[in-house]
C-alpha cells in the first residue's frame, strides 16, 4: 500500500510502498478515505508531543471503510463506514470504567505515535477503536469529526459548561478545532469573542458565527475583553493555542466564577496570583473527548448543527504542502487528505 513514512523527529515525511497491515485477534482493518491534518500533527512530527516510535506513519484523524475483522471480532462487519478513536485505552482501569477513557492509567498511547496511523492506504486498530458513522457523513467530515470537531465538544461541554449566554473567548479561534470550537459555542448558546492573528482570519471566524473578534497581535486581549463585556469578563475562555501568554490573557479575562481550558500545547510558566480563586474561578485542562461524546457529535454533525471546515485537499503523496501552510500560520480550518 501508499504510505508516507516519517523515519526520525522532524524529518520529512517519505513516500514508500509496504504491507498492508494484517488485523490481529480483536482487531479490523480500515481502507482509509479521509484524514485530516492539522498542528497537533506538526507538534508530533517534532516530537514536541506525545512519544513516538519510529519509522511511523503518521495520522490521527481517519476515516473509511472496514474490508476485514480479525479473530473474535463481532461488533464490527466488512463494508462498515467508521471513524477512528485515537486513544490506545485498557478499558480496564477506574477512568475507562466511567467514561473518561482519555485519563486511561494503563494508556498505550495514541494511533499514529505508538502505532501506525492514517497518512497511508489501510490501517489496523483495536476494534473498539472503529466508531460507525450514519450515511449523511461522508468521509471528510466523519475525518475532521474524529478530533477537530469531537474535541471542541468536551471542552464545551464537559470541561467549561457553556450555558446560553454565556460570554465565551476563544483563543486559536480560526485553526482547525478553533473553528469547530466557535461553532459549536453558539449551538449552546453564547456569545463568542474569537481572537486570532490576521484581519483574513478574524473574517473566517466572524463567517462561522463569532460575535465579535479580536486581533492578538495588535490587541490587547484582556483590555478587549473588558470593554465588549462592560467590565464583566468572560464566564468562559478556551485556549486552543495555549502559550503562557495566551493562557495569562485568558486567566485575567475571566468573570467572577469563570472557567479557562486550556487545550494547545506550548510549554512554559507564567506568574500567578492564586487570591483570585477565591472568585471561584476553575482553571482547567482539556484531554480530547469520550467515546461517548464522539458518538454524540457524530450525530451532531450528521444534523448539520456543525460545519466540518476544510479549507484544503491534497493527495497523500503531496501532504507536506499542508505542514508547509501550517508552520506559516495561514491554514484556515482544517486540511485534509483525500484518497479518492
Ligand atoms: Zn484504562
Amino acid at each position: 500500500m501508499r504510505a508516507m513514512l516519517l523515519d526520525e523527529p522532524g524529518g520529512p515525511l517519505r513516500s514508500a510502498e509496504v504491507d498492508i497491515p494484517s488485523p490481529g485477534p480483536g482487531e479490523a482493518l480500515l481502507k482509509v478515505r479521509s484524514a485530516g491534518v492539522g498542528l497537533t500533527l506538526a507538534h508530533i512530527r517534532e516530537a514536541r508531543g506525545p512519544r513516538v516510535k519510529f519509522p511511523r506513519i503518521i495520522g490521527h484523524e481517519i476515516a473509511g471503510g472496514i474490508v476485514e475483522v480479525g479473530s473474535g471480532v463481532t461488533a464490527l462487519s466488512k463494508g462498515e463506514r467508521c471513524l477512528v478513536h485515537f486513544y490506545l485505552n485498557c478499558w480496564n482501569c477506574k477512568w475507562c470504567r466511567i467514561g473518561r477513557e482519555t485519563l486511561c492509567s494503563n494508556l498505550r498511547g495514541n494511533v499514529g505515535t505508538v502505532v501506525d496511523g492514517g497518512f497511508a492506504e489501510y490501517v489496523a486498530l483495536p476494534y473498539q477503536n472503529f466508531i460507525p458513522i450514519p450515511d449523511e457523513l461522508d468521509y471528510e467530515a466523519a475525518a475532521v469529526t474524529a478530533d477537530a470537531i469531537c474535541t471542541p465538544w468536551h471542552v464545551m461541554k464537559s470541561r467549561a459548561h457553556v450555558k446560553p449566554m454565556d460570554d465565551v473567548l476563544i483563543i486559536g479561534a480560526a485553526g482547525g478545532v478553533g473553528i469547530h470550537a466557535v461553532q459549536m459555542a453558539k449551538l449552546f448558546g453564547a456569545r463568542v469573542i474569537a481572537v486570532d492573528i490576521s484581519e483574513e482570519k478574524l473574517a473566517f471566524c466572524r463567517q462561522y458565527g463569532a460575535d465579535e473578534v479580536i486581533n492578538g497581535r495588535a490587541q490587547d486581549i484582556v483590555e478587549e475583553v473588558s470593554r465588549l463585556t462592560d467590565g464583566k469578563g468572560v464566564e468562559v475562555c478556551a485556549d486552543f493555542f495555549g502559550s503562557p501568554q495566551t493562557a495569562e490573557a485568558g486567566i485575567n479575562a475571566l468573570s467572577t466564577a469563570g472557567t479557562f481550558v486550556i487545550v494547545g500545547v506550548e510549554p512554559g510558566t507564567f506568574p500567578f496570583n492564586i487570591s483570585r480563586l477565591l472568585r471561584e474561578q476553575v482553571i482547567t485542562g482539556n484531554r480530547y473527548c469520550s467515546y461517548e461524546e464522539m458518538r454524540e457529535v457524530i450525530r451532531v454533525v450528521a444534523r448539520g448543527l456543525v460545519k466540518p471546515v476544510v479549507t484544503k485537499r491534497v493527495a497523500l503523496e503531496d501532504v507536506e504542502e499542508v505542514f508547509d501552510t501550517l508552520s506559516r500560520q495561514t491554514l484556515l480550518g482544517r486540511a485534509a487528505i483525500s484518497f479518492d
